[in-house]
């Protein structure tokens, strides 16, 4: 098969670790006999310096001319006092918005390799744990009614959380079809106890379920979630919840498997074209010294083949290539903690991982 793929890069560690996942996926093409077409565009602070805005118009129009978008990270200290609308994170927003992706999936795995990596104690994380939060990513309170009033205090400002049925609808069913791929079990995080639209939440869910009979399918208030996460995460497999709450509970999702360097997520929409990225940022610590983990951005490609191009024994492949490496006890100084062991550069796990493919 082939397909086109736009690179954005971006800034800080952005070309080095995209550079890797390209590698990567080109040793795929060849193994499985596909072919992947690249094109770089500009995005985040490179972009303000070539043309003054971080989101070109010709950065979103190659975007949707592609078939999946691979993006490393924007932003760093040099284009901190630009004006918040032309901040290079601006431009993370406007290229989700243009191509109208409305789920966010984060994995977040815990390697058995890099058990001592997690904060939580080994009889909580066992041989580790896997589990994949679904989060909607264009509605509730973030884009909800905003401003300013006079209230009974005073000056006040307020923002809305609404959701509707077609939005929730929308995301379970992305959630459901994960779980059904997955170990058919989906825990939906809500505050139905507090919040009305909640309750719409919850009900529409349960509607939901009744199309999945296979899921077992649990609700749960997100401050228990919060706390169970830390608690027992290997209870849960899919979760699905609103964009704030998924904004917060993916990040302590991510803390818990003790290395930001190692995940990756997708951003989708209705079509199959999505965009993969890594979670951590632009890293402008360690930009340029070849000393980047690029496994997260590695597994992000990974999940392009399977949601976005339907490889999905190509993305076995390649997280089996990153298994092998890290059980051969393999590291980039980011995973090596306060061991003795030596770690890789960026180029140097690269190729460990192409040999293990
Ligand atoms: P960061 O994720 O860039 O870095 C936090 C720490 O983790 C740093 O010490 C960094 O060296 C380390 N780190 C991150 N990724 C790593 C990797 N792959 N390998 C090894 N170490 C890694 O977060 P930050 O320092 O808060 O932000 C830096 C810049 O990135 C800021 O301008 C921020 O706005 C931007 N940012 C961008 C995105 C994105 O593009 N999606 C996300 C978050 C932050």
């Amino acid at each position: 098969m082939e397909f086109n793929i736009a690179l954005l890069k971006g800034d800080g560690i952005g070309p080095e670790i995209v550079d890797s996942a390209v590698a990567v996926l080109e040793k795929t093409a060849d193994k499985f006999g596909h072919k992947f077409n690249f094109t770089p565009y500009l995005i985040g602070g490179c972009a303000i310096d070539a043309t003054g805005k971080p989101l070109p118009q010709e950065t979103v129009d190659g975007c949707l001319a592609s078939d999946s978008v691979l993006l490393g990270a924007v932003g760093g200290p040099k284009w901190d006092d630009q004006p918040g609308d032309n901040r290079p994170e601006k431009a993370l927003l406007g290229i989700r918005e243009a191509l109208g992706l409305y789920t966010n999936l984060r994995p977040a795995k815990l390697y058995p390799a890099l058990r001592n990596a997690s904060p939580l104690k080994d009889e909580i994380v066992g041989d580790g744990f896997d589990l994949m939060i679904v989060r909607e990513l264009t509605g509730g309170i973030y884009f909800g009614d905003r401003g300013y009033r006079h209230g009974k205090y005073g000056e006040e400002a307020y923002d809305t959380e609404a959701y509707s049925v077609t939005e929730i609808e929308r995301i379970g069913r992305v959630a459901f079809d994960s779980a059904m791929k997955r170990s058919k079990k989906l825990c939906s995080i809500d505050k139905a106890n507090v919040l009305e639209s909640s309750r719409l939440w919850r009900k529409t869910m349960h509607k939901l379920a009744e199309e999945y009979p296979e899921v077992e399918y649990s609700d749960m208030f997100v401050d228990n979630a919060a706390m169970q996460l830390v608690r027992n995460p290997r209870q849960f497999d899919v979760i699905v919840t609103s964009n704030m709450f998924g904004d917060i509970l993916s990040d302590e999702a991510s803390q818990i498997t003790g290395s930001i360097g190692m995940l990756a997520s997708a951003s989708m929409g209705a079509a199959t074209r999505g965009m993969y990225e890594p979670i951590h940022g632009s890293a402008p610590d360690i930009a340029g010294q070849n000393k980047a983990n690029p496994i997260a951005t590695i597994l992000s490609a990974a999940m392009m083949l399977r949601f976005s191009f339907g490889l999905s024994a190509e993305a076995n492949a390649i997280e089996k290539a990153v298994d092998d490496v890290l059980n051969a006890g393999w590291r980039t100084a980011d995973l090596v903690g306060n061991s003795e062991v030596e770690p890789l550069t960026c180029t140097e796990i690269t190729e460990k991982i192409l040999e293990a493919l």
